[in-house]
């Protein structure tokens, strides 16, 4: 029992115009869907529900097929070989990646429909099935918070977001930690696939900047992966700030 007669009735009427709010939504929802029907992003199929891409599209996304190296996802001929030949000579910053597929194909139309096309929804989409794959894997779960490779701020005005954000943002809501950002690009630099192997060592030293927000272990999310040397630098650079371990997750491998 209540001492304030207008409390149960303010209290009815919230719920009231809540719920009348909800179904006025849901209305329009069915609506826009009826007028507009969503269609797959892949093959232009009509959809039932709101989603992005029908069945049988993301039964055909490429996923890595026979033995990869356990640290980067590269195919490696013999079965009976953890670590490709790089990652098995070589000594790397970022400790482990990531990545749902191979950039030919779908993932990589569902990429260029995202940042190319503004297709937010599909950002989101992607970002949600990396963080479904990340919680698949037990050393993928534990991190102190999620970042992302920046863009200079130009670029970033440019293209209107950072796509690797978008995805780090649904990833930290979906494994349920705190997105930080723990870099600044200070500088524009050259893809680093377009260099030469002179050019490429120098093209991205001292390009990124910490910030004092780095935890120690970090989850880096970027779009693609490419040559690893952007992830790379981060990760370096990440390290010198204090972080222990720093996993990579991207959608896509090229
Ligand atoms: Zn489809
Ligand atoms: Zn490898």
């Amino acid at each position: 029992m209540t001492t304030n007669g207008a409390t149960p009735t303010n209290c009815f009427a919230w719920r009231s115009s809540s719920s009348m709010r909800n179904l006025g939504r849901r209305l329009l929802e069915s609506v826009a869907a009826a007028v507009f029907p969503p269609r797959c992003a892949l093959c232009s199929r009509a959809l039932p529900t709101l989603d992005i891409v029908c069945m049988q599209c993301e039964s055909l996304l490429p996923s890595f097929e026979g033995p990869c190296c356990q640290r980067c996802n590269e195919p490696v001929d013999d079965p009976s070989i953890d670590l490709c030949q790089r990652c098995g000579t070589m000594d790397y910053e970022v400790d482990r990646i990531l990545s749902l597929g191979p950039y030919r194909g779908g993932w990589g139309r569902l990429i260029r429909a995202f940042k190319f096309d503004r297709e937010m929804a599909i950002g989101r989409w992607l970002g949600s099935r990396l963080a479904a794959a990340c919680l698949a894997q037990s050393e993928f779960r534990q991190f102190d918070a999620v970042t992302f490779v920046p863009m200079t701020r130009q670029d970033k005005r440019k293209r209107g977001f950072n796509q690797a954000e978008v995805l780090a943002r649904r990833i930290a809501k979906r494994l349920n930690l705190p997105l930080s950002t723990m870099l600044v690009k200070t500088r524009e630099t050259a893809l680093q696939s377009k260099l030469s192997a002179a050019q490429r060592s120098t093209n991205l030293r001292d390009a990124f900047r910490l910030l004092p927000s780095v935890q120690e272990q970090v989850l880096l999310v970027d779009d693609i992966y490419t040559t690893g040397a952007t992830v790379e630098e981060c990760a370096r650079t990440l390290k010198r700030g204090g972080a222990k371990s720093v996993v990579v997750a991207t959608v896509a491998r090229a």
